[in-house]
């Protein structure tokens, strides 16, 4: 018996092939959803997105690379997967502005440098009625009934749904920290995520009762 995921990937690599994916991008996008557990719409078009930036970056994975995602819905795993700047080498940073768009740089001993930022143009996306309206969220969209149109579709697409610009984003240097002892759990916490004399999670970021 097949399962549920051999089938998505069966069907996505017929659809990749049909529409000429590279190789090596092919290998990409079945890594990222592996990862992703699913080839979900999102990051199917993250992964011609850190694609597309990478390029115009003139940047391989295997370099340092430094990314922000402005959503965190899907594309974060394409700069993680692609990019290899992930959430655990902090080199992925996740701004929660509801936007698809990534910025990707490379390393700079300067205090700021330059990055290209590449977005999801809605102009462009009237030529593709299906990822139109999944994009917008709209009722007109079902699930159930349109869900293999819209891969095909973004295939179809690729980059042709995509703009970029060039930008200059801040580099953050690594800080030189201390560990501090909490006086509410007696757990330590680097001193510069101490709040109030106490770590978070006896504060604000509190998301736990004891049990
Ligand atoms: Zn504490």
């Amino acid at each position: 018996m097949t399962g549920k995921h051999d089938d998505s990937e069966g069907r996505l690599k017929s659809v990749m092939e049909a529409h000429h994916i590279t190789p090596r991008l092919q290998d990409q996008i079945l890594q990222l959803s592996a990862f992703h557990t699913y080839p979900a719409p999102g990051v199917l078009i993250g992964a011609f997105m850190v694609d597309y930036a990478l390029e115009l970056l003139k940047a391989d994975p295997d370099q340092k690379l430094y990314g922000v995602c402005e959503t965190p819905k899907c594309l974060p795993d394409a700069l993680q997967v692609i990019a290899r700047c992930t959430t655990g080498n902090n080199r992925l940073r996740v701004v929660p502005i509801g936007k698809f768009a990534v910025t990707l740089n490379g390393p700079s001993d300067k205090e700021n440098t330059e990055a290209v930022r590449v977005y999801v143009d809605l102009k462009k996306l009237k030529k593709y009625p299906v990822i139109d309206i999944w994009y917008a969220n709209s009722p007109a969209y079902d699930k159930h009934t349109m869900k293999d149109q819209l891969q095909d579709e973004i295939f179809k697409a690729g980059r042709d749904i995509l703009s970029f610009e060039k930008v200059r984003v801040g580099v953050n240097p690594k800080k030189k920290w201390k560990s501090v002892t909490c006086p509410g759990c007696g757990e330590t916490v680097p001193d510069y995520l101490v709040v109030d004399g106490h770590c978070g999670a006896c504060g604000s970021m509190k998301y736990y009762e004891n049990i």
